[in-house]
């Protein structure tokens, strides 16, 4: 009876727990991507995620192909399409790497338990974070809300494992069950087609993944502290797509890195995407409530949907916001420090709420992922862990000075955006911080 492989965001065949753990089963594997837009509480996933993922799919499908098995695409309630396929095939085992966000915890839980019922043989593993959530934890048994003191914690414990080499076959089921087609799922955009862009910039899959992390380590490591801030300077990794989707496993990551000289700061940025996740965990409403709940008091005054729209098409007349905006429109990422800038821009220049904001990220990011893009929303708004108090608002003049002192940057994305600031800086920044007393007085 053969074994299914549920493949989820931890697309690639090297270090993946699960493969590896149903090859040592011994028995033929049907290897299962589940589209789950049914399931209740799921996120849909925004646009530029869904280009993402068709052609990461497309890539390990091929890659599992050349190792002797096929990718299985169901579309469906995971809960159903387990049932239905573990049923039909006859499967004896179902093997998965954990996801940490509320909605799918749940979902798992109740196919581990019901397949279980079944005598099917159920097992779960570690791979998309290098630490447990349930394993960081203070002196006092409770999760860390600030990151120096949780990031000392994670490296006090006993190292990442080494990663896992890729298996060299992978027995596939000799009459896997039927796929749909992955063209079927409709997860390009057809008109208009605005991937143009993407696919410039970005190489899906898992060897595309392994090459980035090579050449980063080998060109930019050395010069990352120093040049991580400038959007113009091409230091940062570009892995946030590719860990999003596990095309590259945070153990690779970090064990090609941690032997090199200076990469510390490096790997204190895996860190922060450890302490999202960890944080989601612990609240899996972190893209709808605040974190600190004093900040539902914030009066956000009535939005004005022409300044969000600015917002959103890099119009506001402030040139590093419009760039950063446009740099996200075109090729689906934009550099962090932009990141912060625009999205202080928009919470306390416009006034407009943080969730609005981070609901365009999640649409228009290649590496949106559910626990690292509100947790930064909630950091820059001050309503979040270890977050930027909410009276340190970004002057994105001051920002363009200190990190794109020769305009390379915002030459390259907004050189045709308007010049005019569609509101005026410095009052808008007191009226947020007069809007921030009402939180300050908050019970
Ligand atoms: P590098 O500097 O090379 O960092 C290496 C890796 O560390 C990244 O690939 C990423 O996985 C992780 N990392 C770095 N900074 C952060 C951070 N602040 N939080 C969590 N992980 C981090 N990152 C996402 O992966 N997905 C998101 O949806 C996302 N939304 C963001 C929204 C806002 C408003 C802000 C301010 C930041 C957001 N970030 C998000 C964090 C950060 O901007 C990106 O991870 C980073 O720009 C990715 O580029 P890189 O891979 O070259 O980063």
């Amino acid at each position: 009876s053969p074994s299914i492989v549920w493949f989820r965001d931890d697309l690639r065949l090297a270090d993946n727990p699960a493969l590896r753990a149903a090859i040592e089963h011994g028995e033929p594997i049907i290897a299962l991507f589940v589209l789950d837009e049914e399931s209740e509480g799921l996120r849909p996933l925004g646009g530029a995620a869904r280009w993402w993922l068709h052609h990461s799919l497309a890539s390990l499908a091929e890659r599992l192909h050349d190792k002797g098995a096929t990718l299985v695409l169901k579309r469906g309630a995971a809960a159903g399409v387990l049932r239905e396929l573990v049923t039909d095939a006859g499967a004896g085992a179902v093997f998965w790497n954990r996801r940490y966000g509320g909605p799918e915890r749940a979902v798992d839980a109740g196919i581990k338990s019901a397949l279980r019922a079944e005598g099917v043989t159920v097992a779960s593993f570690a791979a998309s974070l290098l630490h447990e959530p349930w394993t960081v934890t203070t002196g006092s048994g409770t999760h860390y809300s600030v990151f120096t003191p949780f990031w000392r914690a994670c490296l006090a414990l006993p190292a990442p494992r080494a990663p896992l080499p890729e298996p060299r076959e992978i027995p596939g089921a000799p009459r896997p069950p039927a796929s749909d087609a992955l063209d079927d799922w409709a997860l390009l955009p057809t008109t208009p087609d605005w991937a143009a862009g993407l696919r410039e910039t970005w190489e899906p899959g898992e060897p595309a993944a392994r090459r980035r992390v090579k050449e980063f380590l080998e060109n930019d490591l050395p010069g990352y502290d120093s040049a991580r801030d400038e959007p113009s300077a091409g230091a940062t990794s570009l892995l946030s797509p590719h860990l999003r989707w596990g095309e590259i496993s945070p153990f690779t990551v970090w064990h090609e890195a941690v032997g090199v000289d200076g990469a510390g700061g490096f790997l204190s940025e895996l860190g922060w995407r450890e302490f999202a996740w960890h944080t989601l965990y612990h609240f899996p409403d972190l893209a709808a409530k605040n974190l600190r709940p004093e900040f539902d008091a914030f009066p956000w005054p009535p939005l004005d949907p022409s300044q969000l729209d600015a917002w959103h098409h890099g119009e506001t007349g402030v040139p590093l916001v419009d760039a950063g905006m446009r740099e996200l429109w075109h090729t689906g990422y934009m550099h962090n420090r932009v990141r912060m800038v625009t999205a202080s821009f928009l919470i306390k220049n416009l006034l407009v709420d943080w969730r609005l904001g981070e609901e365009w990220f999640w649409d228009t990011l290649v590496d949106a992922d559910e626990a690292s893009n509100p947790f930064n929303w909630q950091w820059v708004a001050g309503s979040g862990a270890d977050a930027a108090p909410y009276f340190r608002v970004f002057n994105p003049e001051l920002q363009a000075k200190k990190f794109d002192p020769q305009g390379v940057y915002i030459s390259r994305w907004a050189s045709k955006a308007p010049t005019e600031p569609i509101v005026d800086l410095a009052e808008t920044r007191k009226a947020a911080l007069a809007a921030y007393d009402a939180v300050k007085r908050a019970p």
